[in-house]
C-alpha cells in the first residue's frame, strides 16, 4: 500500500510559499512520506509581494516590511538563509495631515493612545474640548460586556471621544486595514486593548503603565526601528522561499477551478483547464471570494466577509534630491478623512528606508483608495500620478515632477474584517472539519493581514493536519 501522503497547495503568496516550506520541514524532520504540489494562477509568484528592482532602487509595490516583533517571519527568513539580508527602519518622526497642515504624531501616542501628558496637551491637532473629551478616558468605566466584540471605532470614540479617533487613532489605522474603523473588528485586530480595558480601565492609564521604559539611546546609536524587511525587496524572500523547495513542486500558470471530496476521503482538485490533481490534504490561501468559488458557498457563514475586499493604489516616484525642497525630518505622514485630499498617506521611502534608493534621489510612495472612495484606484495611471502631485504640492510644497513614477494597483486586496470576525472564522473551520476534514484554510482572509500572521497561519495549518 502507497503510504505517501500529498498536500495540495492552492495559491502561491507568502502564505501558500510558507505552508510548502513547512510541509517539507515536517516530513523532514520527522522522516515522513509527505510530498506537496503548489498551484499558482499567475506566472509570478508572491501575490501581494511584488518587488521592482531597477537602477539601484529597491521599490515595493505591495508590501514593504513587517512588524518585526511578530517573529515567526523573521525565524522564516533566517531559515532560507536571508537574515543577513534583514534591514530595520529608519526612525523619525510621523506626521498627521490635518486642515492641510502637517502635525508631528504627538510623543508617546501609542496607536494613538496618549501616553505623555505635555505633548498631548500642548498639539494643535485636537481642540480643547477635543483633548478634555480625551481625559474622560481616565474615569470612565468599563464596558461592561467586554466579551462582545465591537467596532475599532465604537471601542475607541467610547474612551477617548471622537476627535482623537478621527483626526488621530482612524488615519494610522487606515493604512493597515483600508477600512472602515466603525465596522472593524477589535477583538480580530486589536484583542490587547480589551485586555488592557479589562485590567486596567483606562487605556491611557493601561498604556503607561505597560509600555516597556523608554532606554536612554545614545546620541551616537540611533533607536531600532520596529519593522524589518529584505535589502533586495520582499520578492527576494519569496525567491529563496520557492528555491527552498524542489522546482517540480510548485506549478505557475495554473488555476484552480473547485475542489471535491472523493468517497475514499481523498481530495481532487480540478483546474480550470480541466486536469485534476488528487490529494489527501488541501491547504487553501486564495482570496477568500474565490476559495466561496472553489468550494461552493454552502459551507460559508452567511454574512462573512460580505464586505467586498478594499481596493487600493500606490504610486512610487522618484524625484532628484535638489528638486524636493523640503525641510521637516521623519518618515512620513498619514491623512485624517476629513481631509479633501486624493492620497491618503505618504512613505518617505528614502528616509525611512535608505537602502532603497541611490544617492542623490528622493523617492515617496503615496497610498490612493479609502473604502469610501474606490472610484481613484480605476484611473488610468496618468490621472492618479496628476492628483498625486496635486495633493504634493499642496502638502509638501513638491513642485517639479518625477524623473520616473511606476502606479501599482492592488484590486480587492485588503480583506475587511468586520465586527464578529473571530467568532464567523470559527464557524467556518467548524463547517470545514465537519465535512472536510483535510482541509485548512490559511492567509489574509482569517487570522490577520500581516505578513507575519499569514506565515504563522500557514505554521498552524501544517501542525494541525500532521499533529495527531
Ligand atoms: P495573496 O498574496 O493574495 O496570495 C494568494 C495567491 O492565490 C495569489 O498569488 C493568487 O494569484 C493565487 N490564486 C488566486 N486564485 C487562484 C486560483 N483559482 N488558483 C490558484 N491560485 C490562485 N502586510 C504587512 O505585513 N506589511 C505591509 O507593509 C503590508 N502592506 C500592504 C500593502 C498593500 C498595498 C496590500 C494590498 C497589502 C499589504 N499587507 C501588508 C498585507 C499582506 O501583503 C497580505 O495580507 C499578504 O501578502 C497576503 O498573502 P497571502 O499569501 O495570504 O495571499
Amino acid at each position: 500500500m502507497n503510504e505517501r501522503k500529498h498536500v495540495i497547495i492552492l495559491g502561491g503568496g507568502i502564505t501558500g510559499l510558507a505552508a510548502a516550506f513547512y510541509v517539507q520541514k515536517y516530513a523532514k524532520e520527522e522522516g515522513k512520506a509527505v510530498t506537496f504540489t503548489v498551484i499558482e494562477a499567475s506566472n509570478r509568484l508572491g501575490g501581494k509581494i511584488d518587488t521592482i528592482n531597477e537602477d539601484g532602487f529597491v521599490l515595493e509595490r505591495g508590501p514593504d516590511s513587517y512588524l518585526a516583533r511578530k517573529t515567526v517571519m523573521t525565524e522564516l527568513v533566517k531559515d532560507v538563509g536571508l537574515g543577513d539580508d534583514l534591514v530595520s527602519n529608519e526612525t523619525g518622526q510621523a506626521y498627521i495631515l490635518h486642515n492641510m497642515r502637517l502635525h508631528p504624531i504627538p510623543e508617546g501616542a501609542v496607536m494613538g493612545i496618549p501616553t505623555k501628558v505635555m505633548p498631548f496637551a500642548t498639539t494643535p491637532l485636537f481642540s480643547v474640548a477635543g483633548k478634555a473629551r480625551a481625559g474622560l478616558d481616565l474615569v470612565l468605566p468599563k464596558r461592561k460586556n467586554a466579551e462582545q466584540d465591537i467596532s475599532v471605532g465604537h471601542f475607541f470614540r467610547r474612551r477617548l471621544g471622537d476627535e482623537v479617533v478621527d483626526r488621530l487613532i482612524e488615519p494610522l489605522l487606515s493604512g493597515i486595514y483600508a477600512g472602515r474603523i466603525d465596522r472593524l473588528s477589535l477583538q480580530s485586530t486589536f484583542p490587547q486593548f480589551v485586555e488592557t480595558e479589562k485590567k486596567h480601565r483606562s487605556l491611557i492609564l493601561g498604556m503607561k503603565k505597560t509600555q516597556p521604559k523608554q532606554e536612554k539611546t545614545p546620541i551616537s546609536k540611533k533607536k531600532k526601528g520596529a519593522f524589518l524587511t529584505l535589502k533586495g525587496g520582499l520578492s527576494s524572500f519569496i525567491e529563496a522561499l520557492s528555491k527552498a523547495v524542489p522546482e517540480e513542486n510548485i506549478k505557475t500558470g495554473v488555476s484552480v477551478r473547485a475542489v471535491e471530496r472523493l468517497e475514499d476521503g481523498a481530495y481532487s482538485v480540478i483546474m480550470e483547464d480541466g486536469s485534476v490533481m488528487t490529494g489527501d490534504h488541501v491547504i487553501v490561501t486564495t482570496p477568500y471570494p474565490i476559495t466561496k468559488k472553489l468550494f461552493g458557498g454552502t459551507l460559508f457563514p452567511a454574512g462573512f466577509h460580505d464586505t467586498k475586499p478594499t481596493s487600493v493604489a500606490t504610486v512610487a516616484m522618484s524625484f532628484n534630491e535638489e528638486d524636493v525642497n523640503f525641510s521637516l525630518d521623519g518618515t512620513g505622514f498619514v491623512i485624517a478623512k476629513s481631509e479633501k485630499t486624493s492620497i491618503t498617506a505618504c512613505t518617505w521611502t528614502s528616509r525611512k528606508w535608505p537602502h532603497t534608493t541611490p544617492k542623490g534621489k528622493v523617492v515617496l510612495r503615496c497610498y490612493v483608495g479609502r473604502a469610501e472612495d474606490q472610484d481613484i484606484v480605476h484611473q488610468s495611471d496618468e490621472v492618479i500620478l496628476e492628483k498625486v502631485l496635486d495633493d504634493l504640492k499642496k502638502i509638501m510644497g513638491v513642485d517639479s515632477r518625477p524623473e520616473f513614477y511606476h502606479v501599482s494597483r492592488m484590486i480587492d486586496s485588503m480583506p475587511q474584517y468586520e465586527v464578529g470576525h473571530k467568532e464567523q472564522v470559527k464557524k467556518l473551520r467548524t463547517a470545514f472539519q465537519n465535512e472536510l476534514p483535510g482541509v485548512r484554510l490559511a492567509g489574509a482572509p482569517y487570522d490577520g493581514v500581516g505578513l507575519p500572521d499569514c506565515v504563522n497561519s500557514a505554521k498552524v495549518a501544517v501542525d494541525s493536519l500532521f499533529s495527531k
